[in-house]
Parts: C-alpha cells; sequence; structure tokens
C-alpha cells in the first residue's frame, strides 16, 4: 500500500552543517536528494521512514571540483551534469556513459551520484565505474569527515559501511595512470529505462606493450559491485595477446557469481561477462 504522504515530514537544509545536525539527532530524518529511488519506496510502501531531509538545497553537495590530479564531484551533483561536464567527458568517459544511461532524460535530471551510491543496489549504473577508478567516497557527521575507498564500501547486500549520522558529501575520482583507457557498457532489455543485466567498466593502461594497469569491474553479477581480480591478475605484466585476454576470460569464473533472477539466469551473465571483457580487450590485442 501506498505510504500516506500527509504522515510524512520534511527538513530542507540549506547549508551542510544543518544538515549534519538534523543527521545527528536521534530521530534522525532519510536524506532525500532527486528521490528517484525513494519515491519508488514510497509509492510501493516499502519505507518504514516517515521524516524526509531534502538535501537538494545545500550548495557544498553540488560542487564539481577539477583538478590535475582528480575530478571531486559533489554527492548531489545529478547524471544530468555528469554527462555534460567537459571535464568528466574528457577525462572519466566512462562515467559520462554510464550517466547517459541511467533511466533516461527526466531520471538525470534528478538522479544524483550518491543516491545511486547509497542505494546501493547491485544493479547500479555507476557504480563499476566508481570501482573501476579507485574512486573514494567522502563523509560527513558532526563528529568529522572520513574517506572510504570505494572498494570498502559495500559490506554485503545493501549494507553500507556507513554510520547512521554520515552523510555522503563527495565521491573523488583520481587521475587515471598515463595514457589509461577507459570502457562502460551496461546490458538490459531495452536502451532505456532498464535495470541491467550485466554492467561493466573497466580501466587498462599499457607501456611498451605489457599491461600495467588494469581494472575490471562488474555490476548485477554478485551482491555488491565486484573487482574480477582473477582476471586483472591473468592480464598484468604481460603482452595483451589473444592467450591472455582468453585466460582472463575463464578467470572470471573465480571473480564472479552471479544469481538467476527476472532479469536473467546465471550462465547468460557469466557469457555477457566474458564478452564484454572481450570487447573492452580487442581493440589493444597483439598476435600472440
Ligand atoms: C524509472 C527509473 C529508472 C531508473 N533507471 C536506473 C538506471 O538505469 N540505472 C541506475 O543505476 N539506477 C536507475 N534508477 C534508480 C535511481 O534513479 C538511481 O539509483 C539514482 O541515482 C538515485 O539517486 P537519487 O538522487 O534520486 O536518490 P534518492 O532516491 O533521493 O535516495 C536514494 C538513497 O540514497 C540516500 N541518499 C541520497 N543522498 C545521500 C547522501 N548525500 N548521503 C547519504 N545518503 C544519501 C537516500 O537516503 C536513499 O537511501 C532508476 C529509477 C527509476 C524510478
Amino acid at each position: 500500500m501506498r505510504s500516506a504522504l500527509s504522515a510524512l515530514e520534511l527538513s530542507r537544509p540549506r547549508r551542510l552543517d544543518e544538515a549534519l545536525e538534523l543527521m545527528a539527532m536521534r530521530d534522525r530524518p532519510t536524506p532525500l536528494a532527486g528521490g528517484t529511488d525513494l519515491y519508488v519506496y514510497l509509492n510501493a510502501g516499502t519505507l518504514s521512514a516517515t521524516r524526509f531531509m531534502d538535501v537538494t538545497r545545500v550548495a557544498e553537495l553540488k560542487r564539481l571540483r577539477v583538478a590535475r590530479e582528480a575530478v571531486t564531484i559533489g554527492g548531489g551533483v545529478t547524471f544530468r551534469k555528469l554527462r555534460e561536464h567537459a571535464a568528466i567527458r574528457r577525462r572519466f568517459p566512462s562515467l559520462a556513459a554510464a550517466a547517459a544511461e541511467v533511466g533516461a532524460w527526466q531520471i538525470q535530471n534528478r538522479a544524483t551520484l550518491a543516491g545511486n551510491v547509497a542505494n546501493a543496489s547491485p544493479a547500479g549504473d555507476s557504480l563499476p565505474v566508481l570501482l573501476a577508478h579507485d574512486a573514494v567516497v567522502q563523509v560527513r557527521s558532526l563528529r568529522g569527515g572520513r574517506d572510504i575507498p570505494f572498494a570498502e564500501l559495500y559490506r554485503g547486500y545493501r549494507d553500507l559501511a556507513l554510520e547512521p549520522d554520515e552523510l555522503i558529501t563527495a565521491i573523488t575520482l583520481p587521475e587515471p595512470p598515463r595514457g589509461a583507457r577507459a570502457f562502460f557498457r551496461k546490458v538490459g532489455t531495452r536502451r532505456a529505462q532498464s535495470i541491467s543485466k550485466v554492467v561493466f567498466a573497466g580501466v587498462i593502461a599499457l607501456e611498451r606493450g605489457r599491461v600495467t594497469h588494469a581494472r575490471l569491474a562488474y555490476g548485477s553479477m554478485a551482491p555488491v559491485p565486484a573487482r574480477a581480480r582473477h582476471a586483472e591478475a591473468a592480464l598484468l605484466g604481460r603482452a595483451l595477446t589473444t592467450a591472455a585476454a582468453a585466460e582472463a576470460r575463464e578467470s572470471l569464473a573465480r571473480d564472479l557469481a552471479p544469481i538467476d533472477d527476472i532479469r536473467s539466469d546465471r550462465e547468460y551473465r557469466m557469457d555477457v561477462a566474458g564478452n564484454l571483457l572481450e570487447r573492452f580487450l580487442h581493440p589493444f590485442l597483439k598476435p600472440a
């Protein structure tokens, strides 16, 4: 049954310190950003919360800082901004590509990066990109701030390593190694408004024909976004031959444990995961 809207309370802080004060209260509100996940839960009547805090007016959450060594994206930055931002498109094209695949325009206009991260769906499109880019999540409470490596953010299915009074303020993506190439591909049932069956992001760098850096990250393939570490190890330090690529593909079976669900079965997901890896590596392959 739908949640009765008349029973809900909403606060609308304008500054981060006000928001953090509300989060420090015993009966703290649930942060509400674009609402594109929360409204769905409210509509379905699956949300027990009745107090909300609209964070869309908090200017600190909307900043996007571009520096030579990193880009820091405020938690409240929308996917619309990410898909259009010149520095993101140039330096983190896989994030711009993922942003352009979240829902459709209407969703991208409202949906935020922190909302995607905090919602913690294994199918969240930005999550493999953040994992592949060694992102760091900045969180704040009245007690202070701390940085959580994105790879350590999820303790299990929809279980974040966040304290109840902490807000995600920003996400930092360090500049990838020189010459690195990034890739993003989402496979769903249609071009827009579809939840991914498999989502993949990769970053690779080569020096003198050998792989010096490899990040292969998948969504919808495990309860949390997953790095394919065995597959990465099969590539690191080697010339990128068809044999090395085949070995990496085989290693995926040790890295990924997809489930059968209404969107796909395990076998299909593993096939697609391997195909996406091959597609990513193909432009760099050298004859054996
Ligand atoms: C039609 C439709 C299509 C969609 N398609 C896609 C898709 O293709 N790919 C995809 O990945 N997602 C999709 N989504 C899901 C949703 O749009 C994204 O997860 C979005 O990024 C959520 O962001 P939001 O700002 O709307 O979050 P909200 O709904 O406002 O919040 C989501 C969660 O994040 C928490 N939160 C928000 N901000 C913060 C913060 N600063 N700190 C801590 N916690 C915070 C909230 O408390 C809540 O738990 C779709 C949703 C709809 C309705």
